[in-house]
């Protein structure tokens, strides 16, 4: 199966399909990410908050694939703030991955009420001229934390977000796209706590003999959005690369977008409330 890369703007090239690793524990990382990387997938995203770095270093290490064939992200949790404390966060992720460097950092959560964030951005921009990373970027920097970002002068690569049919983040989604910020979508299937089988998702899957999840799927890759579907099963990761394979009609993209509930869809926190 072949996932779709996408143009970052910092010239670098990601694929649209990732194997998003929240709530799988250190001890099961490295099988779950072992199956992940059979299935076909390339690109692993984890953080430091998930505690399974550890895991997901030894199945990059153990898959027999070049180091330049994964893409890695991983992310700074809130109580790394500063420009030492950053970097050395990112250094610790580096170690408990066991590689010299990260394709892409996110810092996870602007967390408002940890004070300013243009310190710890510009720290972490000279870590990326230093080779740490290839990419930098953010995460849950919804339209009212962009600003602060953009005014230093440095446009982040990437902005992952919540994201699926009920809760569409509009705002957020223009004012990356403005930048040519790309939209990551985490939540991407609504967690498996929206009923999206039945419905108009539903009818559409039926149309198109794919399974809900796979028309959602669909609809953020044709949107130019990078995925991050999370599946314990090999069965159902490989269901979610295959989602690469089908192309909605524009009339279908419509009846997904049409969807939006605005902040009633919110499945997680809402980022000026988290700290
Ligand atoms: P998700 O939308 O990927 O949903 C995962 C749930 O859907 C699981 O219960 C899984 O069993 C189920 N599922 C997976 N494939 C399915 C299929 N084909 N059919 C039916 N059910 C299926 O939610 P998520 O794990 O919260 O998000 C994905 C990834 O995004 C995470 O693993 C993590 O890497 C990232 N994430 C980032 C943040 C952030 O703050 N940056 C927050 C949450 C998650």
């Amino acid at each position: 199966m072949s996932v779709p890369n996408i143009a970052l703007n910092d010239g670098t090239s990601i694929p649209q399909i990732g194997f998003g690793t929240y709530k799988i524990p250190n001890e099961d990382a490295e099988r779950r990410v072992l199956d992940a990387l059979e299935a076909g997938y390339r690109h692993i995203d984890t953080a430091a908050l998930y505690k399974n770095e550890e895991g997901v270093g030894r199945a990059i290490a153990r898959s027999g694939l070049a180091r330049e064939e994964i893409w890695v992200t991983t992310k700074m949790w809130n109580d790394r703030r500063g420009a030492e404390d950053s970097r050395r966060a990112l250094d610790e992720s580096l170690e408990r991955l066991g590689l010299d460097y990260v394709d892409l950092y996110l810092i996870h959560w602007p967390a408002p009420a940890n004070g300013p964030i243009a310190e710890t951005w510009e720290a972490l921009n000279t870590a990326k001229a230093e080779g740490k990373m290839r990419s930098l970027g953010v995460s849950n920097f919804d339209y009212r934390f962009l600003p602060e970002l953009l005014d230093t002068g440095i446009i982040p690569s990437v902005n992952q977000i919540e994201l699926h049919p009920t809760f569409q983040q509009p705002e957020t989604v223009k004012a990356s796209g403005e930048r040519d910020i790309a939209i990551e979508a985490w939540g991407p299937i609504g967690q498996g706590k929206v009923d999206y089988a039945s419905g108009i998702i539903g009818d559409i899957a039926a149309q198109h003999g794919a399974s809900w999840a796979q028309v959602i799927l669909a609809w953020h890759l044709q949107k130019q959005r990078v995925v991050l579907p999370k599946s314990s099963t090999p069965e159902r990761m490989a269901e979610n690369l295959a989602a690469a394979s089908i192309t909605l009609s524009d009339d279908q993209i419509a009846e997904i977008d049409a969807l939006d509930t605005g902040d009633a869809g919110r499945l997680g926190p809402n980022p000026a409330e988290l700290s």
